[in-house]
């Protein structure tokens, strides 16, 4: 039986048709804040899918880019008075911390954008030379009639996808794009911004072709799959697949895999309503495992709310499960990780995974059996939980 996944273009749960070694591609962080429980969320649903892909015999090679020069990092260096790499610098540092802590795999490669600019220059050159570009005022743009399957990704109408571009960093409102969806690939930079020289002249790059530049440079025209939180959906992932098919014409990625958003208590969470739960914090509150824990409550692919008595819930029952444990060696076989595994397949349904772990530690605390605690430590390993 293969691993099951939802996949965002076909809109349905797949079988995943995987050789031996993956390639896969995660959007990774603009470092311009502290890793918040979004972030882990997202980071802990590829981090189970690639244990479990390795559990399987496969091997991941896992790519996480940096977005070390967008539109939300300079001004936030502009306000803090610092030149954006020292901030890139420092909140990569704690990002990397966070995601150690919280033991993800690491990724066997973190390009930065400020490194990969001579790769997107010249993928902006052969969309400018394939006739997918046009420039105005000396911002050059994609233009979405070139691809005729924009929005094949999102499944949005063209309202809703206006609607989202001018939320998330678009300008379907600027009266140079011929087009409301087109989009920005190489831009001029403001006075005190960094800028590159390029045949579209000196500036920088538009936030989409940094991830098609990056993900082509280090894997190729086509990765097996494609991962990030679900705001990215549109328009940054279908930005960049019509960029990257429009200079390949193959599938920029096999499978498209989204996590769902962290809420607040009832509200969005975000940077202006100050309402960010900070990885960082919560370290200092309970165990890191404890918030993997705590994560695995929630079904990978929706949105939802997260509530601060969650933290101590998940605290108590890690702890059931370390007494459990017991420092037993693991075990694994037998049904509980028989269990785990064909959750993990069944579209990682970490739901049953926490209740099956947390039923086996109770049972194991009632009637005291080694083999079953060896059992436990093996199956929560899988988890990316280590009780011993
Ligand atoms: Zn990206």
């Amino acid at each position: 039986m293969a691993m099951r996944l939802y996949d965002t273009a076909r809109q349905e749960i797949v079988d995943l048709e995987l050789n031996d070694h993956v390639q896969m591609y995660v959007c990774g962080i603009t470092p311009y804040d502290s890793t918040h429980l979004g972030h882990a969320a997202t980071y802990l649903t590829y981090d189970l899918i690639i244990r479990r892909l390795e559990d399987r015999g496969h091997t991941v090679e896992l790519v996480r880019n940096v977005t070390d020069v967008d539109d939300s990092i300079l001004p936030k260096a502009r306000e803090l008075g610092i030149d954006f790499l020292e901030l890139a610098e420092s909140e990569m540092d704690r990002f990397n911390q966070d995601l150690e802590a919280l033991n993800t795999r690491p990724a066997n490669l973190e390009p930065r954008a400020t490194e990969s600019i001579a790769g997107m220059i010249e993928l902006i050159g052969s969309l400018e030379s394939s006739g997918h570009t046009y420039t105005t005022d000396g911002i050059t743009y994609f233009d979405v009639e070139t691809f005729t399957s924009f929005g094949k990704l999102s499944h949005l109408t063209t309202d809703e996808m206006v609607a989202l571009a001018r939320e998330r960093g678009g300008s379907p409102d600027d009266p140079r794009q011929r087009n409301p969806l087109d989009f920005v690939l190489w831009q001029p930079s403001a006075d005190d911004e960094p800028r590159w020289d390029s045949p579209f002249g000196p500036g920088r790059p538009g936030w989409h072709i940094e991830c098609s530049a990056m993900s082509m440079d280090a894997l190729g025209t086509t990765i097996d799959i494609h991962g990030g939180g679900g705001d990215l959906i549109f328009p940054h992932h279908e930005c960049e697949i019509a960029q990257s098919e429009s200079v390949t014409g193959e599938p920029f990625s096999r499978y498209w895999v989204h996590a769902g958003l962290v809420a607040y208590q009832g509200t969005k969470m975000s940077k202006s309503l100050g309402n960010l739960v900070f990885v960082s914090d919560l370290r200092q509150q309970i165990d890191p495992r404890a918030i993997r824990l705590a994560l695995m409550a929630h079904r990978y692919r929706f949105d939802f709310e997260w509530f601060d008595e969650e933290a101590q819930r998940a605290q108590s029952d890690l702890e059931l499960l370390v007494r459990a444990g017991g420092g037993a060696d693991p075990v694994n076989h037998g049904q509980l990780i028989d269990e785990v595994r064909d959750a993990l397949d069944d579209d990682l349904d970490t739901p049953r995974i926490r209740t099956a772990l947390l039923t086996a530690a109770q049972s194991i605390e009632d009637h005291a059996d080694p083999l079953s605690s060896g059992c436990l430590i093996a199956a929560a390993s899988l988890c990316g939980i280590e009780l011993r």
